[in-house]
């Protein structure tokens, strides 16, 4: 399992449509945030997303809209008996950030938090996948983060194995764990019976930026990149000064990085009465761009 649901997708400002940043991963039985704008925890609960199996929460960087929502969170959960230690993670100083965060309103937390502060580079190893953090350029201190799952074991042909004499049954799972297994005398090896190792699946958050090197590296092939595409070409000038991204920036970055899916996120809330001018112009670019609605859902299938 590995879903993308979008809890928040303004751009500096809310609008009635659209909440700060954040987005859940659901990897397998595992939450993961990203970002947590104000608001965050009430998303969760329209989404039906639960919270007792949020385990991290990654943050890009520390403006208001990225970070409100933590405390809330923090408290809500204690409120509901969350006992297990929450992993936050962020540039520079996250420890300071939080320690402030979770002083607020004489809350008793009913659990640890424990801080990890991340430079561009640094990888979360988790159980069959990683995120690593990734240097963005937005004029604060900032990071972008790829989840990247490990490779999966090659195609067994299992059609080839029983013309080769394997049985159906423990010898099979011992070619596909990539043991060799002796039959009437001869050596049959996993090569022989098991292809080649198949990629897992990569997703990419920019968080707030400029389009940059980092980013498009960890994007080459990626599944799903989600980008700031927040300024149209009109507004390329405020891009650069702002250190955010046009969409068609992100579409090109997306592009000669050969993502598969483009979602561009951090909408202006210039754009809440017409939004094509963003859309049209990523779509001239490139074809599969979509802009994130806040509660919209992705599944991200496997490639092969
Ligand atoms: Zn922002
Ligand atoms: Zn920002």
């Amino acid at each position: 399992m590995l879903k993308i649901t979008f809890l928040g997708t303004a751009g500096s400002l809310p609008t009635p449509y659209r909440n700060p940043s954040s987005i859940l991963i659901k990897k397998d039985s595992e939450l993961l945030m990203f970002d947590c704008g104000e608001g965050a925890q009430q998303q969760m609960m329209r989404a039906r997303t639960g919270m007792m199996s949020l385990s991290s929460i990654f943050i890009t960087h520390f403006h208001a809209d990225h970070v409100l929502g933590i405390a809330g969170l923090l408290q809500t959960m204690s409120f509901q008996g969350r006992n297990e230690t929450l992993y936050i993670y962020g540039p520079e100083k996250i420890d300071v950030f939080i320690q402030i965060l979770t002083a607020l309103g004489y809350c008793q937390l009913g659990y640890e938090i424990k801080t990890v502060e991340l430079k561009p580079g640094d990888i979360v190893e988790k159980n069959g996948y990683y995120i690593k953090a990734l240097k963005t350029e937005h004029g604060v201190e900032s990071i972008g983060y790829s989840l990247v799952e490990n490779k999966r074991p090659g195609k067994f042909d299992r059609d080839k194995a029983v013309s080769l004499g394997v049985p159906p049954g423990p010898l099979f799972s011992k070619l596909q764990q990539g043991n060799p297994v002796e039959v009437d005398g001869r050596t049959v090896h996993p090569e022989e019976v098991v292809g080649e190792p198949r990629p897992g699946r990569t997703v990419v958050y920019s968080g707030d930026t400029r389009p940059c090197e980092d980013v498009f590296n960890a994007s080459l092939e990626a599944d799903v990149l989600i980008h700031d595409g927040s300024l149209d070409d009109s507004k390329s000038e405020w891009a650069v000064e702002s250190m955010h991204s046009t969409a068609s920036e992100a579409a090109e970055l997306a592009k000669k990085a050969g993502v598969i899916k483009l979602v561009l996120t951090h909408i202006s809330s210039r754009y809440t009465e017409d939004e094509s001018p963003l859309l049209n112009e990523a779509n001239e670019i490139f074809e599969n761009v979509v802009i994130a609605d806040d509660l919209m859902e992705i599944k991200i299938q496997y490639k092969k």
